[in-house]
């Protein structure tokens, strides 16, 4: 991917471009993205993507996709392949592809040296007691009864925890730092611990014995002579347990870790955590479900991976946490589709048109542009007849108001790409609602302006003859509460779940040259919003098209007036 936009600077690129000038790692630039298989990637992640690929591209750099695996009961094979497809389909290509479990027998290794350097021990303390001994943030912690055990007691165990003696949880390894350390993360964190009976993607059933992050973290870095260890800010407690594992094993590199802020979007979750539970629980489809914050979800409603780089530059990175409005991402999109989509017709509510003074035989090819301001994109043709579908909305026996520029009992209003119709007579059923609106149509009116009168108002449409009947599901939002998670109103997070985050409708009508797209184009239907065809195709089903974002910001308006009162 070409790098010479100009991309805005931030803290970290000015941290990097002083390294570089100063000599620091020889003047190069090493990145990762080290994501755990346990889920799929979501707009966080791919704030992420976008820094540490960025970075790599503008300075000459590398960045590598490495899977942070030392977890593998919660981890799988259809998580790494997600994570592979949605970093490439970002646009990024990683230098290596890497595994930390491509490094077991390494991180084993420096932890037997820790051991030799009287730098770790084996502890018999229990989950629990050793919570207990750790102490509070106003209470040093307490020595472990194991922590003098000989390097030679500590070889031997550590090789039989390896082998498979003990059972899960009967023993852990652990650094020797300082349990009075004023930061937590340095009394005697745990770097190993047992877990038998699962088997691991890479590895299998090969180790019994997994390493613990913050261990496995620095280590891997140094290994891969990362020079820029980019991660959010939760990690700023753990920098000095980082530099105290490379400084004590005396690594061949030292990479340097730099925190910057989590990407919270407001309406949603960006928790793996919490979207395991809404897809395991059901509250959605699946990890693409298109309400979904992740990728996979995002690309199935219809997000362009240049939008969502977009995005990413826009909000910028900072060392302080804050809400971005979801406005700024569907303004990314807005943006973007309002260049590249094709327009076309749909009409999502229909009301039957009767073209009275048009021939019954007869139809025609008119021309439509594909899109108003770009002729590049060039026409297609759409067919026109005596019955024409209009949606309910754009009709009212009488107009509300004067900024009511649609089609009223007696008045006239353009078809887009057409003609101009006058109502004439409107029709109902014994319950008096509206079946069916009979006009008439003025021949001179195609490409040209009606002679002598004023028509304001144009309208979307669609052929009786040949409109397709298509599955329209309309997504909102799907929180109520823009921060579901500090809403405090002793609710569960999930009860500010948005109940009308989707809409079906079933009776909707596309105009013919909708039959024929492929799974994941993307239109403006003229007039409603933008829309993409969903890659479900269930046999025999209507084509399903999935709402991206509405034409205009609806929400900003719906918060102004609660805000107001
Ligand atoms: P989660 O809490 O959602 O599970 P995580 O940090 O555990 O996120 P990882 O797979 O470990 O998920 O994350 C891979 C990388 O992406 C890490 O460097 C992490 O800091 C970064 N990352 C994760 N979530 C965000 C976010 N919301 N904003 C920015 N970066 C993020
Ligand atoms: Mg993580």
């Amino acid at each position: 991917m070409s790098s010479n936009t100009t991309k805005a600077g931030n803290f970290i690129r000015q941290i990097i471009e002083a390294d570089r000038a100063a000599g620091k790692h020889g003047g190069r630039v090493a990145t990762r993205f080290p994501p755990e298989p346990n889920g799929y990637l979501h707009i966080g992640h791919a704030k992420s993507i976008v820094l540490n690929f960025g970075i790599a591209e503008d300075y000459n750099g590398t960045c590598n996709l490495r899977f942070d695996d030392t977890n593998p009961h919660k981890e799988n094979i259809e998580f790494v392949e997600s994570i592979k497809q949605d970093v490439q389909w970002l646009g990024y290509e990683w230098n290596e592809l890497l595994y930390a479990s491509n490094y077991f027998e390494q991180l084993h290794d420096y932890a037997v040296q820790l051991i030799k350097q009287g730098k770790a021990y084996v502890c018999d303390l229990n989950a629990e007691q050793i919570r207990e001994y750790r102490g509070t943030l106003t209470e040093p912690g307490r020595n472990s009864p194991y922590r003098e055990r000989s390097v030679e007691e500590n070889l031997d165990l550590f090789a039989r925890m390896r082998a498979g003696e003990f059972q899960d949880g009967e023993k852990v390894l652990r650094a020797k730092i300082d349990m009075a350390s004023p930061n937590i993360n340095l009394r005697d964190p745990t770097i190993y611990r047992i877990r038998h009976g699962v088997i691991h993607h890479q590895t299998g059933e090969e180790w019994c014995i997994y390493p613990m992050y913050d261990f496995t973290h620095c280590l891997s870095d140094a290994i891969e002579g990362i020079t820029h260890s980019l991660c959010t800010l939760e990690f700023e407690d753990h920098r000095p347990l980082y530099d105290w594992f490379l400084d004590t094993l005396q690594t061949p590199s030292h990479p340097q870790q730099i925190e910057f802020s989590r990407l919270t979007l407001e309406h949603t979750m960006t928790s793996k955590r919490k979207l395991t539970e809404l897809v395991e629980q059901g509250f959605v489809e699946g990890w693409d479900d298109p309400r979904m914050p992740t990728i996979a979800g995002l690309r199935r409603r219809g997000y362009t991976p240049a939008a969502l780089r977009d995005f990413c530059e826009r909000i910028g990175v900072t060392k302080s946490d804050n809400f971005v409005e979801m406005g700024v991402l569907e303004n990314s999109i807005r943006e973007d589709l309002n260049q590249e989509a094709p327009r076309r017709m749909a009409v999502l509510h229909p009301l039957k048109v009767i073209i009275t003074n048009y021939p019954e035989e007869q139809s025609e090819q008119l021309n439509a542009p594909n899109h108003p301001q770009n002729e590049a994109m060039g026409s297609r043709q759409i067919s026109f007849s005596r019955e024409v579908w209009i949606d309910r909305e754009d009709f009212m026996e009488v107009a509300p108001n004067k900024k009511f520029k649609r089609l009223v009992s007696g008045g006239e209003v353009r078809l887009r790409n057409a003609y101009v119709i006058r109502c004439d007579e409107v029709i109902k059923d014994a319950h008096g609602e509206i079946i069916e609106l009979h006009c008439s149509y003025d021949p001179d009116t195609l490409g040209a302006n009606p002679e002598g009168r004023k028509v304001k108002g144009v309208i979307h449409w669609v052929n009786a003859a040949d409109a397709i009947v298509a599955e329209i599901r309309l997504y909102d939002r799907l929180f109520s509460h823009p921060n579901p998670d500090s809403a405090r109103d002793g609710q569960p997070w999930t009860a500010h779940l948005n109940p009308d985050s989707l809409r079906t409708l079933t009776t909707s009508l596309v105009e013919a040259s909708l039959g024929e797209v492929q799974a994941g184009e993307v239109f403006q239907f003229e007039r409603e919003g933008y829309f993409c065809r969903d890659p479900q195709n269930r046999e025999g089903g209507l084509p399903v098209f999935n709402r991206t974002v509405t034409l205009r910001d609806t929400w900003a308006k719906i918060e102004q007036k609660s805000a107001a009162g």
